[in-house]
């Protein structure tokens, strides 16, 4: 269904137009960063990995220390609201939690009452030009802090990534580190085929665990394709597809890198697969 009708948003325990939602400004989500988020997919109202998001967002609140609002099962209860005031086809579920106001100080002695935001909005249909010929990246030194595993929404380095990657006419800025190896794009994880095998970054502090990764690596294992989680560069020999990967896009074909074709410069045909595989198990899911 499309949606005509004003969007509604949770904020601050009831569901209001997302025009009259605010938070105050002194909530530390807007004075210092101070929370986590999620973005979650619903297709015809039925969420994609909904218990893992859920799982998620509760790993980001314990390694900051925030209280979840709310119970999981409420929380989850409060997302299944939120999109059926707001029933897009294809809807993105963004979930914040902030450490909650107080009067502006680095250090909160107090446990305060965190704030739950939850919007939804329409996922924008993967653009056909792009599954057709492939995303394309540039590639930058790391600028972000250390403990990339945890979905903060400190997204500042993400941020001035990504308009890099737009003012180069790119889609995705990729991360590397000291040695080279990329590790994650601003807002997708990223994996190649080497040697025929699926190889992506380990999880470690330096990436996202993302939902979608992990769907996209228990895919492989299941086809029986081989995988690797290790370090890897864009210049090793025998690499000969790249994608990247996210609750946004699901698999994204990645064809472009500083300038430079990958493989034959085409969505190759393991990532194509593996895309068809994802989506094949989306339709599934929908019943
Ligand atoms: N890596 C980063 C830095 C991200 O911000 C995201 C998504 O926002 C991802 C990876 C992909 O994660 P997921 O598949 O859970 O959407």
């Amino acid at each position: 269904m499309k949606q005509n009708k004003p969007l509604t948003a949770w904020v601050n325990g009831r569901f209001v137009p997302l025009d009259e939602a605010t938070v105050h400004i002194e909530d530390r989500g807007f004075q210092f960063a101070d929370g986590v988020y999620e973005v979650i997919a619903c297709f015809s109202g039925t969420f994609l990995d909904l218990d893992a998001h859920l799982k998620r967002l509760q790993r980001s609140c314990d390694a900051i220390a925030i209280v979840l609002p709310r119970p999981l099962k409420e929380l989850e209860s409060l997302i299944q609201q939120s999109y059926a005031l707001n029933p897009f086809d294809h809807a993105m579920i963004y979930v914040q939690i902030t450490r909650g106001v107080a009067p502006r100080s680095h250090l909160v002695k107090e446990q305060l009452q965190p704030t739950l935001v939850i919007t939804v909005r329409e996922l924008p249909e993967p653009e056909e030009h792009k599954l057709a010929h492939g995303a394309s990246g540039i590639t930058r030194p790391d600028l972000r802090w250390k403990r990339c595993d945890i979905k903060s929404i400190a997204l500042l380095a993400s941020v001035l990534g990504k308009q890099e990657a737009e003012s180069h006419g790119v889609d995705e800025t990729f991360w590397l580190d000291e040695q080279g190896h990329l590790l994650e794009g601003c807002a997708t994880n990223c994996f190649a085929i080497i040697d025929h095998k699926l190889v992506t970054h380990p999880l470690d502090h330096q990436v996202l665990g993302g939902i979608t990764r992990k769907m996209l690596l228990r895919l492989a294992h299941a086809h029986e394709l081989q995988v690797e989680e290790r370090p890897w560069k864009l210049s090793e020999t025998g690499l000969t597809e790249c994608m990247m990967t996210s609750t946004t896009n699901a698999v994204m074909p990645v064809c472009q890198m500083n300038g430079v074709a990958i493989g034959n410069g085409a969505p190759g045909s393991v990532t194509m697969q593996l895309r068809q595989w994802m989506l094949d198990e989306f339709e599934a899911l929908k019943g």
